[in-house]
């Protein structure tokens, strides 16, 4: 077994082991949602102060308003009746690494994990990939304040979302912890 399993699995019997959460209801009780980046050193649960219950957090790459994140927000709110959302990036995010166009040039030439170093991105092996492989939208960052603007007024735009959801804008910044809000972007997400 790899070592990974070994200590999630050995994690979670500790977990359950004291587990007292087991009456919850399903809607979040504190009726918000959460859309941020999967980035590891990010912990919604801590820097936001959730508690098993409390909230919806969607995550991807970025936190980007993806097509996808926009269906669980609707669920969110629709069928589960949260009444405020956040969308929060982060300062030093992967994703104003590349472009669509470098994901797409490493994608085709090979599917092993890339490597990167001052001269950019590179593949660690030569081969076939998936040259054919359809085309996705990265959804890659230039700028922090404008991605999250952007991503609150994708969600703001979509015809399926309420007008009275307040949604925030907001970068974490990995070096400190504290949230910083996009003002242009929480005033394009006012109810
Ligand atoms: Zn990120």
């Amino acid at each position: 077994m790899s070592n990974v399993l070994n200590e999630v699995l050995l994690a979670n019997r500790e977990y359950a082991n004291s587990f007292d959460k087991g009456d919850l209801p399903m809607p979040p009780g504190r009726r918000f949602a959460i859309l941020t980046c999967m980035d590891a050193r990010l912990d919604p649960a801590k820097y936001a102060g959730l508690s098993e219950g409390d909230a919806h957090v969607i995550r991807n790459a970025g936190g980007r308003a993806s097509d996808d994140a926009i269906r669980s927000l609707v669920i969110s709110y629709k069928l589960l009746g949260t009444r405020e959302w956040f969308v929060i990036h982060h300062t030093d995010c992967g994703m104003e690494t590349f472009t669509n166009e470098i994901m797409g040039d490493l994608l085709s030439s090979s599917l092993k994990t890339a490597s990167v170093d001052a001269d950019g991105w590179h593949d660690s092996c030569e081969g076939p990939g998936c040259t054919d492989g359809k085309y996705i939208n990265w959804l890659t960052i230039k700028d922090q304040a404008q991605s999250v603007t952007e991503d609150v007024m994708r969600i703001r735009n979509n015809p399926l979302v309420p007008s009275d959801i307040p949604i925030y804008g907001y970068i974490y910044d990995v070096k400190d912890g504290k949230l910083i809000e996009v003002p242009e972007a929480t005033a394009a997400g006012r109810a």
